[in-house]
């Protein structure tokens, strides 16, 4: 089932096998978000307004463990919950928000650019980690079928 659980299982394996380098200095959360046509991620430090009570209350333990108190919230268009969209372009999308992170933004980690899309650095991050044949294959999944997905038909 594609749940919260699921999303969270995609960030921990990435994180884990192409991120590990990278320090985790806060609370990481991973949600769906609205049913969004154009915006399949994103990335944001959570303030009062975000959405995130109910699963802050299952994560106060880990929170209280940071030594950040900022909370870092991914987000991912609902209509991943459709699993006709191929596991791999979720991960290229939870790995291009985990890009910026790394470099970061919406992150407690020395903000590396002026820009988080300055110059591709997301394209030469995922390279250096062995991601860019996934996102390539991933594009080329979204040019093909995604207008079908969010259409309905
Ligand atoms: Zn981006």
């Amino acid at each position: 089932m594609r749940d919260t659980e699921f999303l969270e299982n995609i960030l921990y394996d990435l994180w884990e096998n192409h991120f590990c380098d990278v320090p985790r200095h806060n609370l990481v959360i991973i949600k769906y978000g609205k049913f969004s046509k154009r915006q399949l991620g994103s990335i944001k430090i959570a303030n009062s307004k975000t959405k995130i009570k109910k699963m802050l209350k299952e994560k106060w333990n880990d929170l209280l463990a940071q030594d950040d108190k900022s909370i870092t919230v991914i987000t991912i268009s609902r209509y991943f919950q459709n699993e006709i969209i191929p596991e791999f372009v979720l991960r290229a999308v939870v790995a291009h928000e985990l890009c910026h992170y790394t470099h970061g933004f919406s992150s407690p980690l020395e903000k590396r650019f002026n820009n988080p899309h300055q110059g591709s650095v997301v394209k030469k991050e995922l390279k250096k980690r062995g991601l860019w044949e996934e996102q390539e294959k991933a594009d080329e999944w979204i040019e093909k079928h995604w207008r079908r997905i969010v259409s309905g038909k």
